[in-house]
């Protein structure tokens, strides 16, 4: 590329990364030419609000889908083109316009895959077979509309998986009536996530709900002709009208892998510059093989926060910037019912697992004073290493308030706090709204002093 040209950044996958790859490499470098190759006829749409448009809480599933902000029209975008293929010598791409069928090739200089994921399909009898007829997963505004359409003919429905996403769209498919079967083979709810005492509170409040909760007993069949008849779980056969499997996505890397990007098998491997192994191929978001922000170790992050904060990075990187992705804290928030769940970093046996002696806290208490209407309980559990006693993890279950409690735990791991010092941030406080001394400062006020008495140990 000589000086005088503009640098050609080519961004397959206009997702949830690929949006910031090009608003990063444009607001970073003004000597760029963008252009994105999106297979999707139209331009974006939030995958994370598609629970609540099945459950109707999004009267339209038109309302989530929204065009490529403004000040990014100068960006060339090829919705209804996918990429077949890249030549990492020649540094082209090649494109199928989907409308034509017409394939050609694009050159770039810098090449970033935001290719996203797909949803697993269990390997058991029936599941791929009945796949569209009565077996369904979300991961499109297409899939979720056909899984309401049928919804609303069914009285009942199995839900396979217990993580957020599928506890959200377990608890839309109740709302519109229908009897739910929750199973998942591993017994703690969001086990990825929360201890499984805090899970313990989400499995309550299903249970309030009305749920009928099969963890531990995962599915071993789905028994149908033409459509889905029944699911047999545990020795036991469940008649269903529908089946929604949720039990997480797989990258999409086969493009990436046909170039011979190099791969693990939790997706493209990629430096802290978010480089792959090919020098000027960049990747984000679901399609990587993420790493936390502790310790640098693998780290499952399918989130959008990640797939953004990513293509920030690399969308810099991509017009020749040396920036470094720290890495995932997983931080996720999630509406079940009537609970906010929210978590960040480690749980308690990933942080033993990875090596650290943990001290944890566990507080419920009062969001705001207990007469002020409209106060409610929420559940923070903190984790720190016994050592340092720097954070390592935050959970938070209740009707309100975990999100923001959980975000300055994200911000305290990141910037290393210990408890013994973040006790000592001042939290607004009025009574409508806080508490004067909040359930978030109790709790790192009680792992403090289990921090303090282990170093008073040590030193005796
Ligand atoms: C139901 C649901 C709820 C969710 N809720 C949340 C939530 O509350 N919070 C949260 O943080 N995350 C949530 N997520 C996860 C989040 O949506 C993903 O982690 C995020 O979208 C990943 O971003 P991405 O850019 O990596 O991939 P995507 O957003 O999936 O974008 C990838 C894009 O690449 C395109 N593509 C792939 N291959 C090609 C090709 N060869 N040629 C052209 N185009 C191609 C695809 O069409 C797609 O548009 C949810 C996901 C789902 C499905």
């Amino acid at each position: 590329m000589s000086e005088n040209t503009n640098r050609k950044i080519v961004i397959i996958g206009l997702g949830s990364g690929g949006l910031y790859v090009a608003k990063s490499a444009m607001s970073t470098s003004k000597n760029v030419e963008v252009t994105i190759i999106e297979k999707r006829s139209y331009d974006m749409f939030s995958p994370c609000s598609l629970p609540f448009a099945i459950e109707g809480v999004v009267d339209d599933f038109e309302k989530l889908k929204f065009s490529v902000p403004g000040h990014l029209k100068r960006m060339k975008k090829l919705t209804s083109h996918e990429a077949l293929k890249i030549d990492p010598k020649a540094k082209t791409v090649t494109v199928k316009n989907l409308e034509t069928e017409k394939t050609f090739e694009i050159n770039y200089d810098s090449l970033v895959l935001a290719l996203g994921s797909k949803p697993i399909i269990l390997p058991i009898p029936g599941a791929n077979e009945l796949l569209g007829n009565g077996v369904f997963v979300v991961s499109t505004i297409e899939n979720s509309i056909e899984l309401k359409e049928h919804a609303k003919n069914s009285k009942s429905a199995v839900l396979v998986g217990g993580g957020g996403i599928g506890l959200e769209i377990a608890v839309a498919l109740k709302n519109l009536g229908l009897d739910l079967v929750i199973t998942k083979r591993t017994p703690p709810v969001l086990p990825k996530t929360l201890d499984p005492d805090m899970g313990q509170i989400i499995e309550d409040h299903l249970n309030e709900l009305g749920f009928r909760i099969l963890f531990g007993k995962g599915i071993d069949r789905i028994n149908g002709n033409d459509w889905v008849e029944s699911v047999e779980i545990a020795g036991e056969t469940i008649p269903t009208d529908l089946v929604v499997m949720a039990v997480g996505v797989e990258p999409n890397v086969e493009l990436a892998k046909n170039a011979g990007i190099e791969l693990s098998n939790k997706g493209i491997k990629v430096s802290e510059r978010l480089e792959t192994s090919i020098p000027d191929i960049y990747a984000i978001g679901d399609c990587i093989d993420s790493y936390n922000l502790i310790n640098k170790e693998h780290f499952p992050s399918h989130l959008a926060t990640s797939a953004y904060l990513q293509g920030i990075i690399a969308g810099a990187n991509a017009t020749g910037a040396e920036e470094i992705y720290e890495g995932t804290l997983g931080t996720f928030v999630s509406k079940i019912g009537k609970l906010e769940i929210a978590a960040t970093g480690f749980n308690t046996e990933m942080a033993k697992s990875n090596g650290y002696d943990v001290v944890t806290s566990r507080i419920k208490h009062w969001i705001k004073p207990e007469y002020m209407p409209g106060s409610t309980e929420l559940s923070v559990k903190l984790i720190a290493d016994k050592e340092t006693g720097k954070l390592l993890g935050g959970q938070a279950v209740g009707e309100q308030g975990a999100a923001w409690r959980i975000n300055i735990i994200a911000l305290a791991i990141r910037e290393g706090i210990a408890v013994t010092d973040l006790g000592k941030t001042e939290l607004a406080y009025s009574p409508p709204v806080s508490e004067m001394y909040d359930v978030l400062s109790m709790a790192i006020e009680f792992a403090a002093r289990k921090v303090k008495r282990t170093s008073e140990k040590v030193l005796k």
